[in-house]
């Protein structure tokens, strides 16, 4: 593909497919490990291998990765497929060791790039490199911070950069593992669109069957490439098992794609569309979420109300939300008549549930 974004990176200057395909275990384990999934890969669209050989786990005590020695398995993958190989560096060691193993992409994990103090070490480390570097977003959704980061390395001559969008974390459960606040990347991608930008949809999901939707949102919304965590028998796997699949999998997923290769007036429409699209589809999806949470809420208010025996429906309160909502809509450039539609619809749904609970 390439759309209504000039590529004039080192993507383009490399040769590299479009969009780019990292794949590979998220943590190398063996060498025959690494090496079998590598040679499975091989037959996929993936053209970069990852494996992390450093892995910051949450809490102690869980595999932290096989270290310095990985290395050299991911030194092997290069001579017997030729593919590009990438690691997650996160201090100047990794990173001198990194660089003494001819590890091709640097990626600098999201739990790193929170740290201004950390990323400056790496920065001055990496100095000068002729190295990809990939920047992950901070775990949590502050673009000033990732941004931050991306200007320490390009403080440091640092040419092949990029940036990989891996989710943001939250407090609440949702159906992500890392909340993809799609905004985020759109902003980035807006005052950098030169700037690489990659999509992780394995660490968004933390389960396998929403990476494909994923991918095809981050495609719509011009995204450069995938990384995609892989394993020969993901369920098997060391750490992250329950989101990463099979190189047959990736094989399917990258092969359903929609992924376009012309340029022109009716593509570019197109591609706009489905930007557009893609950033309502997120809105309608955090919209109907919000409302289940609101109901719940007014299922246990229901349950509070039957216990104390009091009515369900009570005016005063039910006019304070009307009066409230109407001023919030006109900052909102919402009309009044919209406003009170909608509000009369949710108040409706909330009076239905608390019903059910109050008469079961
Ligand atoms: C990883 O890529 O395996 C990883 C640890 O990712 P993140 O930094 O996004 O959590
Ligand atoms: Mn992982």
């Amino acid at each position: 593909m390439k759309n209504n974004k000039n590529l004039s990176n080192w993507l383009n200057e490399m040769g590299l497919t479009h969009p780019l395909v990292i794949a590979g275990p998220c943590s190398a384990e063996s060498e025959e490990q690494v090496l079998n999934i590598a040679h499975q890969l091989k037959k996929t669209d993936a053209t970069v291998f990852r494996a992390g050989i450093w892995k910051p786990r949450t809490r102690p005590g869980n595999f932290e990765g096989v270290g310095e020695i990985g290395l050299k398995w991911l030194k092997k993958v290069k001579e017997k497929t030729g593919m590009l190989t990438a690691t997650e560096v996160a201090n100047p060691t990794h990173v001198e060791l990194a660089l003494r193993n001819d590890i091709d992409i640097l990626w600098i994990g999201a739990r790193s790039t929170v740290s201004p103090f950390i990323v400056q070490e790496i920065a001055e480390a990496l100095k000068g490199t002729h190295k990809i570097v990939l920047v992950k977003n901070p775990v949590n959704p502050d673009l000033a911070l990732w941004l931050g980061a991306v200007e320490r390395l390009h403080t440091s001559n640092i040419k092949k950069l990029g940036v990989i969008h891996r989710g943001f974390s939250t407090y609440e459960k949702t159906k992500y593992r890392n909340n993809p606040e799609w905004q985020i990347p759109i902003d980035l991608q807006n005052q950098f669109p030169d700037l690489p930008l990659i999509l992780d949809p394995s660490h968004i999901a933390g389960r396998r069957d929403i990476i494909f939707d994923l991918c095809q949102t981050a495609l719509d919304l011009n995204f450069d490439g995938l990384m995609i965590e892989t394993h020969h028998e993901p369920d098997n796997a060391w750490s992250d098992a329950k989101q990463q699949i099979t190189p047959a999998i990736l094989k399917k997923i990258t092969g359903d794609l929609r992924i376009r290769k012309e340029e022109g007036d009716a593509i570019e429409y197109q591609i706009k569309l489905d930007s557009l699209r893609s950033r309502i589809n997120s809105i309608d999806h955090k919209l109907t979420e919000i409302l289940g949470k609101r109901m719940q809420i007014a299922d246990e208010i229901g349950t509070l109300k039957k216990n104390s025996n009091v009515a369900i429906l009570q005016n005063k309160r039910w006019n304070e939300i009307l009066e409230k909502m109407v001023l919030e809509g006109k900052d909102n450039k919402l009309s009044e008549e919209f406003v009170l539609k909608i509000y009369k619809a949710i108040h409706q749904e909330s009076i239905n549930h608390q019903k059910r609970i109050v008469n079961k």
